[in-house]
């Protein structure tokens, strides 16, 4: 389901533009607007929800699907030494869009400090 004020929503029903590199039955990918790597996406299930304490049966399918998927994804958009995985959840992590999504980073060496 969809939520007519969400912005991820709204992108994910074409209602606001996105640089879009793959989509499928169950997510969207597409570039982040303030990119923190020289490759930076966003992996957006198409189902309305912000937390992974939200997963049932059908969104952990969904998720597990999409994860299988990110490697080939992330290897198509110039993450050729690795890639990391970002998904934050809540107030403490900094979650600012609250329609759960996984950043995928890289294109470079990342710091982890
Ligand atoms: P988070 O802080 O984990 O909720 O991440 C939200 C991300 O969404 C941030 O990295 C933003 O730069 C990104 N973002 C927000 N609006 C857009 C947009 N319209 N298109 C692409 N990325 C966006
Ligand atoms: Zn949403």
């Amino acid at each position: 389901m969809l939520k007519d004020d969400c912005i991820f929503c709204k992108i994910i029903k074409g209602e606001i533009p996105s640089q879009k590199v793959y989509e499928d039955g169950d997510m969207l990918v597409f570039k982040d607007i303030e990119p923190k790597a020289k490759v930076h996406l966003l992996a957006v299930p198409k189902d309305h929800y912000k937390l992974l304490s939200e997963l049932d049966k059908n969104r952990s399918a969904a998720l597990c699907r999409i994860m299988q998927k990110l490697p080939q994804i992330a290897l198509d958009n110039g993450c050729k030494n690795g890639y990391r995985l970002v998904v934050n959840q809540g107030d403490d992590a900094g979650q600012t869009v609250f329609h759960l999504h996984i950043h995928i980073l890289g294109g470079e060496n990342l710091p982890w400090e």
